[in-house]
């Protein structure tokens, strides 16, 4: 495992290391400066000593010397053995003599103290010693095997007779200075020892005093750091809130200011970058990240308090047509016109809910921007399942007048999906489908509307989506079929044209109505190709009927919204004039009032060049929805059909009859065409026909037929009418006049 040493404890093990080597390094250069200090005095005292002592026994020597040859000259002279003898002995008494030798002139020696004269006539080995005494020299003093050799020369007058040496022994001068040295000796070893206590305990007060200093130092230095690590981690928690209290005027110091700044900034920061993680760019609402927030929140809150909750699902209707049609600037704007509306309304509705008292206080409508045209509501402290439905309704309805962006008068509406927690489910993804369920079902009500959520939404939300698939393989594999309802005069019953209506033949499920499935093409875009096959297949149909039957009839067309905004429907209505070598006349466009408003100014543009190329234009379910006088100015018509809904209870109802009369009157005053759709019986017939409704459509007359029963129909009113003429008969006929029985 490997040591982790903290930064303090590194410092304190720098400073021992260090000042341990520096006292170790000085202690040793003061030892051995003091171990060759004090070497070098003992040799030197020994040196003088020893100098000393020699000097003292040359002296002696000398003495001794001197004496014994002044003594030996007459004995030596007159060769009296005797005296010599005792004068040399007496000599030898002393203790530090070890030998005296008399010699002749010759350096032979003549007596050395010993009855025997046991050396006599032996030569003195030393020659220069000799030729000293005879060339003058009385006095030689020599040094050899550790004895002096103090030598004297014995003359009479100026003859040399020979010489003395007296050697003695320099083992006490040794001895002392032998013992001399051992003195001195001690003498530096316990000086060394006294100096190594007393480096060793500066050492240690050194070291001591090192350490406390380095502790002081490393807390000084180590604490501050130690802090900033602190704060360093606490901002890595997120905790910005963290401030620094260091007092110091060092860099340190500093370096707290700026931690602290750095934290203030990053506070900021965060609270920047939370704001614009958590809201959306362009509505600035809360985004899906800050509603996921939201709801968790919420979820907990409703189940403390046991209140109910909703989960609103809000989804532009048709928006992706103003996208395409009037770009994505105008549509950013439509979405920011919405949001700011749909917040308004919300604001001034929030009385509208009321919670338990513990949760009232807390009641809010939080509106969301989930992305593209879908915004959610998310509405706290519901005391019923209706409050929803009331804020829903107050949405759809505060979108109603049209939004005025850059000169264009838009107009838009929501489709909105209702879940309520508990009771559909305390679970944020799940609420989020159910809302979207919900809102689905909604649009496929027919949008403008909302919706709540029900388990079932789920299997029906699925066969919209399979129908979705089914559809896209239709139109290749030959589903589609075109059916043909005629119109007829109302007077005389004559068909004066027909409305094409699409027909899927499904190969499991069989006639699939065109209220079904229109919707959905819409939303999934195929609503285009089938659009441009109708029209294909209806202009094929003019030409086979018109030139090779001689039919003089119109054919009217259902057109799609994304159909008139296209662009190309211009284009591939000429193309197809063309092709089939028909007249614009006989191809009726019927367009509906909602499919209009959404663009006004654009659909006045668009319906201006359809009229201008000589397509009549028919305003189709005339009396739904809006029906606006100035609609009917504003749009190049050729005349309007009043919806079936209305003609449906005519006759029962006084309220729809007065509305359908004023309608008819409407059309009538404007100078437009006017068909009755969905007449399913006589007296509905005869009281359009009074108040002077020209023609009608419905199960009356016709229901809507495959082309070839259209063509059988309108052969066999030919061939009535043929008749009718031979035999003056007045009978319901093709362009032909007459009333209605
Ligand atoms: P619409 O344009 O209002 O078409 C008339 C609808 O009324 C047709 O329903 C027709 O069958 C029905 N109808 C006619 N007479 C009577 C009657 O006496 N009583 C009743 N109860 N109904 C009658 P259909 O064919 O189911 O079409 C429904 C809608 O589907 C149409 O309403 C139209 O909006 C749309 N649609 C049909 N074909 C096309 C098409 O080719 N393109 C587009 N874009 N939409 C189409
Ligand atoms: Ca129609
Ligand atoms: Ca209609």
């Amino acid at each position: 495992m490997r040591l982790r040493l903290r930064l303090q404890s590194q410092y304190l093990l720098f400073i021992s290391i260090m000042l341990s080597v520096s006292i170790l390094i000085l202690t040793s250069l003061l030892m051995w400066y003091n171990n060759q200090a004090s070497q070098q005095v003992r040799h030197a005292s020994i040196n003088v000593m020893s100098q000393g002592l020699m000097v003292q026994v040359k002296e002696r020597g000398k003495s001794i010397v001197s004496a014994l040859a002044e003594n030996l000259v007459n004995p030596f002279y007159h060769y009296e053995m005797e005296s010599i003898h005792g004068l040399i002995n007496n000599a030898l008494t002393n203790s530090d003599v070890t030998s005296v030798v008399m010699f002749d002139a010759n350096g032979q020696i003549q007596h050395d103290g010993t009855v025997l004269i046991e050396r006599f006539g032996q030569s003195m080995a030393d020659a220069d010693m000799l030729a000293t005494l005879t060339f003058g020299g009385d006095y030689i003093s020599q040094q050899k095997n550790g004895h002096l050799i103090s030598t004297h020369a014995i003359r009479i007058g100026d003859k040399l007779l020979g010489g003395v040496s007296v050697t003695l022994s320099l083992d006490t001068v040794q001895d002392n200075l032998i013992k001399m040295n051992a003195e001195l000796q001690n003498i530096a070893q316990s000086s060394t020892q006294r100096q190594m206590m007393i480096a060793t305990t500066v050492a240690g007060v050194q070291l001591v005093i090192g350490l406390l200093l380095g502790i002081m130092l490393a807390r000084y230095m180590v604490k501050p750091i130690k802090q900033l690590v602190l704060a360093a981690n606490r901002i890595g928690e997120g905790d910005y809130q963290y401030r620094l209290t260091m007092r110091r005027c060092d860099e340190l110091g500093e370096l707290a200011v700026a931690f602290n700044n750095m934290n203030c900034n990053l506070a900021e920061h965060e609270r920047e970058i939370s704001h614009i993680a958590h809201h959306d760019p362009l509505t600035l609402l809360p985004n899906r990240l800050q509603l996921n927030k939201q709801l968790k929140q919420a979820i907990t809150e409703s189940r403390k308090h046991n209140l109910l909750m909703a989960l609103m699902l809000i989804d532009l209707d048709d928006f992706k047509q103003v996208n395409d049609t009037l770009g994505h600037d105008i549509g950013d704007l439509l979405l920011q016109q919405v949001a700011e509306r749909i917040d308004h309304e919300l604001r001034g509705s929030q009385d509208m809910v009321t919670g338990g008292d513990a949760f009232k206080s807390t009641s809010t409508k939080t509106l969301s921007r989930m992305g593209g045209d879908e915004f959610t509501v998310l509405v706290q402290g519901l005391a019923h399942g209706r409050d929803a439905a009331s804020v829903a309704k107050r949405i759809i309805h505060s979108l109603q007048s049209p939004f005025c962006i850059d000169d264009h008068l838009i107009t838009i509406s929501a489709s909105i999906g209702i879940t309520l927690s508990p009771r559909d489910g305390e679970n944020i993804r799940v609420l989020l489908k159910n809302a979207d369920l919900a809102m689905y079902h909604a649009k496929y009500q027919g949008k403008n509307s909302y919706a709540f959520f029900n388990p079932q939404l789920t299997h029906k939300i699925e066969s919209f989506t399979k129908t979705k698939q089914e559809l896209r393989s239709a139109l290749n594999n030959g589903e589609f079929e075109l059916y043909f309802q005629p119109q007829v005069r109302l007077d005389t019953e004559s068909v004066i044209g027909a409305e094409a209506l699409i027909r899927w033949q499904h190969p499991t499920r069989g006639w699939v109505s065109p209220d079904e499935f229109i919707p959905i093409a819409e939303e999934c875009g195929l609503i285009g190709p089938i659009g441009d096959w109708v029209l294909d297949s209806a202009c094929r149909q003019l030409q086979s009927w018109r030139y090779r039957q001689g039919f003089p009839i119109h054919i009217g067309v259902n057109l799609s919204a994304y159909q008139l905004v296209d662009g190309q429907l211009q284009q591939k209505l000429a193309s197809y004039l063309t092709r089939y070598s028909i007249d614009p006349s006989s191809l009726h466009l019927e367009v509906t009032e909602t499919m209009l408003i959404k663009d006004e100014k654009g659909a006045v543009r668009a319906l201006e060049s359809l009229h201008d190329m000589g397509f009549p234009i028919w305003l189709d379910d005339f009396g739904t929805g809006y029906s606006s006088l100035s609609h009917l100015q504003r749009f190049p018509l050729a005349g309007i059909k009043i919806d079936r809904q209305f003609v449906k209870n005519l006759h029962l109802s006084e309220r729809d009859r007065n509305l359908s009369q004023v309608l008819v009157t409407l059309g009538s005053t404007l100078g437009l065409d006017v068909i009755a759709e969905g007449v399913e019986n006589l007296e509905q017939a005869q009281l359009l026909q009074r108040w002077g409704c020209p023609y009608g459509q419905g199960y009356l007359f016709f229901k809507p037929m495959p082309a070839i029963e259209f063509e059988a129909v309108l052969i066999n009113l030919s061939n009535n009418a043929e008749k009718a003429v031979k035999s003056g008969i007045n009978q319901a006929s093709i362009g032909s006049s007459g009333p209605i029985s």
